[in-house]
């Protein structure tokens, strides 16, 4: 989708720190991080929600997730996914987060969910 910015990070069209790609599967650090390493994993295939993700591709992102996890070296930490702007998506394209939790004696700690 054109005006999409996540399309753009995919095409290339405006800057990211990736972290890993595929063919199907994208994941870079969060612009605005919540935590030291927090990462974004995103389907290439433009989609708004879960519901318009094939399943081939969603197959494929949660292995990226828990790799992504296990580099970051935190023990504990969230994996979010927002549909819609009452569950609190900014962002029309599927992503899925992944924040780390640096120190587990501070509660969340990350302001999530908003609002
Ligand atoms: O789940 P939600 O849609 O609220 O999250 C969108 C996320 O995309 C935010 O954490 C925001 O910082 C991130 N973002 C980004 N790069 C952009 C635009 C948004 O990492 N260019």
């Amino acid at each position: 989708m054109a005006a999409c910015i996540f399309c753009k990070i995919v095409k290339g069209e405006i800057p990211s720190f990736k972290l890993f790609e595929s063919d199907k599967v994208l994941a870079f650090l969060d612009i605005q991080p919540l935590s030291k390493g927090h990462a974004l994993v995103i389907p290439k295939q433009h989609g708004e929600k879960l519901v318009d993700i094939g399943d081939d591709a969603l197959a494929e992102i949660l292995p990226v997730v828990k790799k992504l996890a296990a580099a970051s070296g935190a023990e504990n930490y969230n994996v979010l996914q927002n549909n819609g702007r009452l569950a609190h998506q900014e962002v029309g394209h599927v992503h899925f987060h992944m924040i780390p939790k640096p120190n587990a004696t501070e509660g969340l700690g990350i302001g999530w969910p908003m609002g």
